[in-house]
């Protein structure tokens, strides 16, 4: 788990409440990402604005595709930090989404796509549209999920026996159907308040316990929730996620 916040990150900017003046670490929360790592590669989904500094924390120092679940700002912006790995590893990396985020992206880092001549380096991607069917990353399969953020459709992925759905509101029964038998689920839960294109705990506790995920971990949490007094009235297996967690999964 590489970022367990909500888009301004925890502690918010100009906030003095009691979670962004925590002194628990675990109320410290970066931009929502995670790190699929196996067989050698590391397989990042979204890049965020803190994608450089949860590098350098996390110790990544390799990266070998993204997966994109949408083109949020908290999603993209961390895409020009992919050049180190470019250095290092002296090639191409793929990145994953559905024509209308691949088409953002080009939108929002249009010197990426240029075919102009070039004075400074720039990301070296390779761009792979993804259409709702399963495809193979270096042999593990994932299966994009499709989810309502708002009025917006954007992907969540199962991979293995564990399924990461950030941004929703709602998920269409065709995808809870590709959600069955999950040994860990990691799932929106922005705060207690309903949100308009997020979910909320009591939400996310009711999809976990239909789908009956072996464990949950909530993240894309903003400073409403304090860490430990939020997990404290969760049930046991549902957990709050946290920049630096690590958890294995069966890859099925
Ligand atoms: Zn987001
Ligand atoms: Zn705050
Ligand atoms: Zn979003």
């Amino acid at each position: 788990m590489l970022g367990s916040g909500t888009s301004v990150g925890v502690p918010t900017i100009g906030c003095h409440c009691a979670v962004c003046t925590s002194s628990d670490p675990r109320d410290n929360r970066l931009r929502p990402s995670i790190l699929v790592s196996y067989d050698g590669r590391n397989v990042l989904i979204d890049t965020t604005p803190d994608f450089r500094s949860q590098a350098l924390r996390a110790h990544i120092e390799r990266l070998d595709a993204v997966l994109f679940t949408h083109a949020h700002a908290d999603h993209i912006m961390g895409l020009d930090d992919v050049r180190p790995f470019n250095f290092r590893q002296k090639g191409n990396i793929p990145i994953y989404g559905a024509p209308e985020t691949l088409a953002s992206i080009r939108r929002s880092f249009p010197y990426i796509f240029e075919n102009a001549q070039r004075e400074t380096n720039i990301p070296q991607i390779e761009a792979r549209e993804i259409d709702g069917q399963a495809f193979h990353v270096f042999g593990v399969e994932f299966q994009p999920v499709p989810v309502l953020h708002g009025r917006q459709t954007i992907y969540g992925f199962r991979f293995g026996e564990a399924a990461y759905l950030t941004d929703h509101s709602d998920i269409p029964e065709q995808s809870m159907q590709r959600l069955g038998g999950l040994d860990v689920l990691f799932l929106d839960a922005l705060r207690y308040k309903p949100h308009p294109t997020h979910s909320t705990v009591d939400l996310s506790i009711r999809t976990a316990q239909t789908l009956g995920a072996r464990r949950a971990f909530f993240t894309h949490i903003c400073h409403d929730l304090g860490h430990e007094r939020a997990e404290s009235l969760l049930p046991s297996n549902i957990r709050l996620a946290y920049d630096g967690l690590e958890i294995t999964v069966r890859a099925e």
